[in-house]
């Protein structure tokens, strides 16, 4: 059933070997399929913490199932208001932000550590934990290591005593 090629390269009619490639020639019989080329990924650029602020404001709105014209009736605010928050065309002055806060009804500590990616995480129902989280906030990376490991030091010392 294998039909004849013809090399392209030393025009040799032939039917082609298992490795398909010219029996004279030795140059590869058929066309190498294209290879898909692969499409580029997104840049990922990190997102600034303006436009975090913006993508959590949105994402908190709609969560608590608030339309823009809604939080315009609760907070005063124009609607365009918000939307030009949400799309970065504005930034908030800090009093602006918390009556925007206030009315999706979340703390702007909560709305920040959103922000910073903390979400939902249990560990901050402790009442211990969220007393001292908004100072966890403020720690540089260096300093949030160095709690880590007292932490781990501390669970690994209650872990050994019997
Ligand atoms: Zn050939």
């Amino acid at each position: 059933m294998t039909e004849a090629v013809r090399c392209k390269s030393c025009q040799l009619n032939q039917y082609p070997t298992a490795r398909e490639t010219c029996r004279r020639c030795g140059v590869a019989l058929f066309e190498k399929p294209e290879p898909v080329a692969e499409t580029p990924a997104e840049p990922s650029t990190p997102l600034t913490f303006a436009e975090r602020v913006a993508r959590e404001l949105r994402t908190v709105r709609r969560k608590r199932g608030l339309s823009q014209g809604q939080l315009k009736a609760i907070t005063g605010q124009p609607r365009t208001y918000f939307s030009k928050l949400e799309n970065l065309k504005a930034s908030p002055s800090v009093d602006s932000l918390t009556r925007v806060l206030a009315g999706i009804g979340i703390t702007p500590y909560q709305f920040f550590l959103r922000v910073e990616g903390v979400k939902n995480s249990s560990i901050w129902a402790d009442p211990f934990l969220s007393e001292i989280a908004p100072d966890v906030t403020r720690l540089t990376n260096a300093q949030r290591g160095e709690v880590l490991r007292f932490a781990q030091r501390l669970a690994r010392e209650a872990e050994a005593r019997p």
